[in-house]
């Protein structure tokens, strides 16, 4: 039967048999069929239902920028309900929060000038977006087979597996990782994007028989520019519409931009007349010290995805940028074409758009940029002391954003766990399976106990800290209004469970 356990003398705060489908569900050997049900927040911290206090090291899902208890963000919302609790902004009707925060948040971006926001309610639907804009801009220009997307490898396969994705029309390049996959480097994780499994292995035997003592971040990147152009002229660069890149990848391990990238990239993109988007999801309005991650790798796209802490994430919302150049053909177009048919009920939902006025007001007011641009190097310089250990293959971050990644042997050829510990596991879950309320409680432990993330994950849990554990990495995103002495106890806590998992 269902239940929710309050034992405060082992702070079992895990509600046991749910009623949701919970998203990211996965059968018997992760958390989601106990989830530990979190209460209240305050600044930098989560509560959870016993009152056990949490350092909220991944602000949410890397969106609660402004902590846990902004009074003004409250405020904002509360005064916006009591005068106009919704109203659509689309059909030739619109409501003063949307008009008023997309001008507001035009002026932030000044990577390159930006001429309109399209508002949707999270980052999924601003990507979703990006499809039919990018389709619908190319429909109008005459060029219908100009359609292919190109994304970058480690987007998080498990989000395509067992889906039928990726859709056919999106196409995967490198991933930029170089730690990982420069040469002569990882060969035991076989192709990368788009390219074949005798690619792969004939660039590795080439940089041995070269005799390569090792490529450069710049090396690196020139092949990756390249990769992507081959990629492109095997595909026809006319069919190919656009190019979707996160500044710092995020969710797929938190991996920074090799020296050059996305500089070479965009020369690529732009030669082929290859749209260029920014997926700011996680990036945008300061975590990486800057406001924008275009302002810090001199992306100039064509199109932005935003969301997270465009709210601070007290109400759902998110924001297609649109260039110029994009939205003048999609207006000039329109009335050859049809109208741009898109748009969602909640698009520039009042409340959720005056409680985003009021967080890009306060990161203005209170310097968020230049307070996160301050701090990162206590909590980057912090954590990568710990390099060091046996466990670590790799701590890697910058602004407010860290990803560790546990490898054996300090080498991304020596993964984590060994595989009869995955074999147990799944042996388990299948004997496991029919006593559906009675496994997790058995094989959590025994899953953790071989998944090192996992387990790292759990001693942080312990010592009263909440990270984010995918596989063998663990990412860490603050809000940006950690103070000093937070970060401090963050990184104390880091390294109680590192000494604990080693
Ligand atoms: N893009 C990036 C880079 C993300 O990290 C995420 C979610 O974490 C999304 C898009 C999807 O955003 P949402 O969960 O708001 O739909």
């Amino acid at each position: 039967s269902s239940s929710l356990a309050t034992d405060n003398t082992t702070n079992d705060a895990r509600f046991k048999g749910h009623d949701m489908l919970a998203p990211f569900t996965a059968g018997w050997q992760t958390t989601d069929v106990n989830p530990l049900v979190i209460d209240k927040s305050e600044g930098s911290y989560v509560y959870d239902i016993n009152g056990k206090k949490y350092l909220d090291s991944l602000a949410g899902l890397w969106c609660t920028a402004l902590g846990g208890n902004e009074p003004r963000l409250v405020e904002a919302a509360t005064a916006q309900l009591n005068k106009l609790p919704f109203y659509h902004s689309f059909w030739n009707r619109t409501t003063k929060p949307s008009l008023d925060l997309a001008k507001d948040l035009l002026e932030t971006f000044t990577a390159r000038k930006m001429a309109k926001a399209f508002f949707v309610n999270s980052g999924s639907e601003a990507n979703d977006t990006q499809v039919k804009l990018v389709w619908y801009y190319n429909n109008a220009l005459g060029r219908p087979n100009k359609k292919k997307f190109i994304a970058r490898a480690k987007s998080l396969p498990a989000l395509h597996q067992k889906f039928d994705l990726p859709a056919p029309f999106v196409l995967h390049t490198d991933c930029p990782h170089y730690w990982r996959f420069h040469l002569p480097g990882c060969y035991l994780y076989g192709p990368v994007g788009n390219n074949s499994l005798d690619i792969c292995y004939k660039e590795y035997i080439l940089s041995m028989l070269m005799n390569i003592s090792g490529e450069t971040e710049e090396e690196f990147s020139t092949r990756l520019a390249k990769n992507l152009e081959e990629l492109i002229l095997k595909e026809g660069p006319d069919t190919i519409a656009a190019f979707i890149a996160e500044p710092v990848m995020g969710a797929g391990g938190v991996i920074p931009p090799p020296a050059t990238y996305f500089e070479k990239i965009q020369a690529v993109v732009k030669k082929y007349d290859i749209l260029f988007i920014a997926d700011e999801v996680i990036c945008a309005f300061g975590r990486l010290g800057t406001m924008y991650g275009c302002d810090k790798y001199g992306i100039k796209p064509d199109l932005v995805s935003l969301a997270k802490a465009l709210s601070s994430a007290y109400l759902p919302i998110g924001a297609v940028l649109v260039s110029p150049e994009v939205s003048e053909v999609i207006h000039s177009q329109s009335n050859k074409l049809g109208s741009f048919s898109h748009g969602f009920t909640y698009s520039g939902h009042p409340v959720s758009c005056a409680v985003a006025i009021e967080a890009l007001k306060i990161y203005k007011e209170r310097n968020i940029v230049e307070k996160v641009a301050n701090i990162s190097p206590r909590f980057q310089d912090g954590v990568k002391a710990f390099a060091d250990s046996p466990i670590v293959g790799e701590i890697r971050g910058t602004g407010l954003i860290l990803g560790t990644e546990f490898t054996d042997n300090k080498s991304p050829n020596d993964p984590f766990p060994p595989e009869w510990g995955k074999f147990l596991s799944l042996f388990l879950s299948y004997l496991l399976d029919r006593f559906r309320y009675l496994a997790p409680a058995i094989l959590n432990p025994v899953w953790s106990s071989f998944r090192i993330g996992a387990y790292f994950g759990a001693q942080c849990e312990k010592h009263g800290m909440l990270v984010r554990v995918a596989g063998d990495n663990i990412m860490m995103s603050p809000p940006f209004i950690i103070s000093p002495e937070e970060v401090d106890e963050l990184i104390s806590i880091y390294g109680k469970a590192l000494k604990g998992t080693e």
